[in-house]
């Protein structure tokens, strides 16, 4: 064991001291295939906890991409290195276990609003509307600068470092763990019944209304059998796409709208009690095999709450983090009933 970590430290410490541009590198633990990147920036301003006084985002200097209200903007403070001419191409085998490399891409923030105050459901729907449409661009975006994968999401809660209505964007090199994952599994679906693993799950729930908490024309929303979260919903499109930016302008629209009525759910349902911290991810397809894809994988959203009921949070410990089972005693037909007979409205 004293082996392995000198072994370890001394080659963060190599890979640390080659070259002053490296800000940060994966590493990857070869039995489980987990992947950390180390590198995410710790020496954040106090001044950006918490409520401030001069928050960048009110007026960012920098600007990517607009589109009405909604901003893209780089991350100050982002985890991975952009790339660079002069980093080195690093892919370590110690001991011909460990993979050490670069971790390279793009740390994002997509700014919803200059308005300081508020999050998404404190914002006019002409503006939900943009921040739909500009993460369509930005997935375009990092798609045409050649990114691998493109992944959005949004953290809210009272642990946020940031209290200004954002999500953020991280355009990798690489298809992350997960999703690597997920393909395989359905390539394998695929490969053994000719359908897509998508289309059946879309089929089964639009059967069983029971998990469905709401629909519109183009979405629908319900309560994940399997979820890792005892309040997790997922939000699938009708007709099946990979990326954002194939949704037409009514889909995006209708995409804004499913997610706002999940979120009053939630907002209606835990007022008060508890507030649990939310976290909403668009998992869409790589850009590197579109035709595979196309057959085998889809488009969702993953929205996650850690709360267990409206008054605990669900924990992971042992059990969870050691074996990816997962106890908790609601089901999703329970989870189900309760957001959607709590409107909000
Ligand atoms: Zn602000």
């Amino acid at each position: 064991m004293t082996t392995t970590i000198n072994l370890f430290t001394s080659l963060s410490k190599q890979l640390k001291a080659s070259s002053n541009t490296l800000k940060s590198f994966y590493t990857e633990d070869p039995i489980t295939g987990n992947v950390v990147i180390h590198g995410a920036t710790n020496n954040r301003p106090k001044a950006y906890a918490g409520e401030i006084i001069d928050c960048p985002w009110d007026n960012p200097k920098t600007i990517l991409l607009q589109r009405g209200n909604a901003f893209l903007v780089p991350n100050d403070f982002p985890a991975l290195s952009e790339n660079s001419a002069s980093d080195p191409q690093l892919d370590y085998l110690a001991n011909n276990i460990y993979r050490i490399c670069n971790a390279r891409g793009e740390c994002l923030i997509v700014i919803y609003s200059k308005q300081h105050k508020g999050h998404w459901l404190t914002l006019n729907d002409e503006t939900l509307n943009d921040v739909v449409a500009l993460w369509a661009m930005s997935t375009k975006r990092a798609q045409e600068k050649g990114f691998q994968y493109a992944h959005i999401f949004e953290n809210d809660g009272p642990l946020n470092s940031m209290h200004h209505p954002h999500g953020q964007q991280y355009n990798l090199m690489d298809i992350p763990p997960f999703q690597k994952h997920e393909i395989r599994r359905a390539q394998k679906h695929f490969a053994k019944t000719g359908k897509n693993i998508f289309d059946m799950v879309l089929e089964a729930e639009t059967k069983n209304n029971e998990r469905i908490i709401y629909e519109n024309e183009d979405f629908i929303v319900f309560a994940a059998p399997g979820a890792k979260w005892p309040f997790q919903v997922r939000i699938l499109p009708k007709k099946r796409a990979l990326w954002v930016f194939e949704f037409s302008e009514n889909q995006q629209k209708q995409l804004a709208d499913v997610i706002t009525k999940v979120r009053k759910s939630y907002a209606a349902y835990f007022t008060n009690k508890y507030k649990p911290t939310f976290m909403m991810n668009l998992i869409q397809a790589p850009f590197d095999n579109e035709e595979l894809y196309r057959q085998v994988y889809g488009f969702r959203i993953d929205i996650f709450c850690t709360a267990l009921s409206d008054k605990a949070e669900k924990l992971m410990f042992s059990l969870e983090n050691a074996t990816g089972l997962i106890a908790y005693s609601t089901t999703p037909e329970e989870i189900a009933e309760e957001l959607r007979t709590t409107t909000g409205e």
